[in-house]
């Protein structure tokens, strides 16, 4: 083996792929080697949670040994355990500068990578490889069911997108949970109807304990490592359990299919106190650092169907959540950037509530999601959209800084998924992109879902008086100051016409503890 590099093969954080077309596909071990960089401005460049630092680096870590241990010639630049003895890149170096330092010294002939799956990164790949004069090949990213000019075609010419119709092609093309003249399995095509089930105020699910991994010298040292340097990011390292690498999370999803996911679908859309997993899989980070591939989970769940250990209701719900909407977001995405990041439909400028980084407020439901986040790095797909996403909606947060939160706190947090489902999902920014209506409800939906209220000292049915429930006012405020906007969507209807039954008196009530609730959010019930 020779000290000259062919080919130099950049592989990202988020691209532990061993199947991926760059490590099998004309990679010549004698003449071509790989290339991975640990750096401070990727963990900086939104203040992330320690987890999801600790999380990735643990990953990238086993990824390189793997890789080593196949016979790879792998170049990695661990992070120093402290930036004083950083001498490298410093305290804040970005992945682009790593590149070019390792670019003067190794002298390449050219570079090849899978497709980033973030746009930031495709253009500092482009522009560091120009600046080194270095051809760049940037090969499709075939861990997706769909490549980025797949959804490109099928976007083109229609006038809006819409999730169901493009999942439904995609079970076409897949075959997944089709009958043999076409049909859908089971005779319908979606079972949402069956998968909005709640838990009684009093009654509590039955719960099997999710695999847990022990974190092994690898991940320990890392741990330390981000403790050390990172210590004033938010969350904590206590509780860090996630698979680090292929086998764990080989064993995560069996676990999920086991445990959870015969009532994935009833209670999807649940959420109790002191339950941060209820039945759903946390499989996102493994699938998001690609060290599950999609289709395999997918087949997983299906073929516990086919043996009679899954409903339909819930394997259809979860094979829509990662065909239908994984695949879309990530269309979406790459169809809309860079523009996208800029979108404020509804023109919101409110600051993000300083209690999103410690869950210090009164709102009971607010404070167990932010919590649980902290100490996990986790929160499940409702707690993300009906509570911490729908307050930022309703108070009128400006979404750059949702989104930079979202990124920021959650371990699977990667922007070409948690941008579309923030700023369109959620908060309903790019004007209908994503969603076909804002997610905008009052503090009795989540009294309907969950058993947050129960405990809470303000009431939900009340939007004025200082029992009312913050959401509840909210709500009424943010239908009548978009009144204009929404009354031209027909999925809207409703809501606004229940806002136009309220009398003047009633309206003004609202709007002046909703001008309060905004001025201080943080002083919420105080
Ligand atoms: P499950 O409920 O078990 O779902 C199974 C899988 O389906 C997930 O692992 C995920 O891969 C996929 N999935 C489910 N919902 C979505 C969705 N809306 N979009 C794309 N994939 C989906 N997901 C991320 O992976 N990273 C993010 O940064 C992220 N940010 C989000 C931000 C907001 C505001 C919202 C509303 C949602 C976000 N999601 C994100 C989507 C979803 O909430 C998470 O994928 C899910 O909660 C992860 O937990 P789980 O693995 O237990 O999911
Ligand atoms: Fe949340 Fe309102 Fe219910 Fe309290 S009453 S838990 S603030 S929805």
């Amino acid at each position: 083996m020779g000290d000259s590099i062919r080919n130099l093969v950049v592989v990202l954080g988020d691209q532990l792929d061993r199947d991926a077309l760059v490590l099998r596909e004309n990679f010549d071990r004698e003449q071509d080697a790989v290339w991975m960089a640990e750096v401070a401005g990727e963990a900086r460049h939104v203040p992330s949670h320690k987890a999801r630092i600790a999380l990735f680096l643990s990953a990238m870590r086993h990824f390189r040994d793997t890789l080593r241990d196949a016979g790879f010639r792998v170049y990695y630049r661990e992070l120093a355990d402290s930036a004083e003895y950083d001498d490298r890149g410093g305290a804040d170096e970005s992945l682009g500068a790593a590149l070019e330092e390792s670019l003067r010294r190794l002298r390449p002939d050219r570079i090849r990578m899978t497709a980033p799956g973030e746009w930031r990164l495709l253009r500092e790949m482009q522009t560091r490889s120009a600046a080194a004069g270095l051809p760049l090949d940037v090969l499709p990213d075939t861990h997706f069911f769909d490549l980025v000019r797949d959804f490109k075609q099928y976007a083109e010419g229609r006038k809006s997108l819409v999730l169901e119709y493009y999942y439904r092609d995609l079970r076409k093309r897949t075959a997944y949970l089709m009958e043999p003249d076409g049909k859908p399995l089971g005779g319908r095509w979606n079972y949402d109807s069956e998968n909005r089930e709640s838990f009684g105020k009093n009654e509590r699910p039955e719960l099997a304990r999710p695999i847990a991994f022990a974190p092994d010298e690898i991940t320990r040292t890392v741990l330390a490592m981000v403790e050390r340097r990172f210590g004033n990011h938010p969350g904590s390292l206590g509780e860090f359990d996630w698979p680090v690498d292929r086998p764990q999370a080989l064993q995560a999803l069996d676990d999920f299919i086991q445990k959870r996911l015969p009532d994935f679908g009833r209670y999807q859309d649940a959420l109790v106190s002191g339950e941060p997993y209820l039945y759903h899989s946390r499989l996102s980070a493994a699938l998001n650092l690609k060290l599950l591939n999609p289709r395999e989970v997918c087949a997983a769940a299906i073929a516990a169907h086919a043996r009679g250990a899954a409903p339909l209701n819930s394997v259809e719900g979860f094979v829509r959540q990662i065909l239908g909407w994984r695949e879309f977001v990530r269309g979406i995405y790459w169809t809309q950037m860079p523009e996208y990041a800029e979108r404020n439909a509804l023109d919101a400028h409110e600051a993000l509530p300083e209690f999103y980084w410690d869950g210090e407020t009164e709102m009971n439901c607010l404070r167990e999601t932010i919590q649980q986040t902290m100490r996990f790095g986790y929160a499940h797909h409702i707690q993300r959209l009906m509570i911490t996403g729908l307050f930022a909606l309703l108070l009128g947060v400006e979404p750059a800084r949702v989104h930079e939160w979202y990124l920021a706190v959650y371990v699977d947090a990667v922007e070409w998924v948690e941008m579309p489902n923030t700023l369109g999902m959620s908060q309903f920014a790019d004007g209908g992109v994503m969603a076909t209506k804002p997610y905008a409800a009052s503090g009795k939906y989540i009294q309907r879902m969950s058993d947050y209220c129960a405990s809470c000292r303000f009431k939900p049915a009340e939007a004025t008086g200082p029992d009312a429930c913050p959401y509840t006012t909210l709500y009424w405020d943010f239908l009548a100051r978009n009144r204009g906007v929404l009354r031209k969507n027909p999925r809207m209807s409703l809501q606004v016409k229940n806002l136009e039954r309220k009398l003047p008196a009633e309206l003004k009530a609202i709007h002046l503890q909703a001008v309060k609730i905004k001025k201080n959010p943080g002083s919420i019930g105080v």
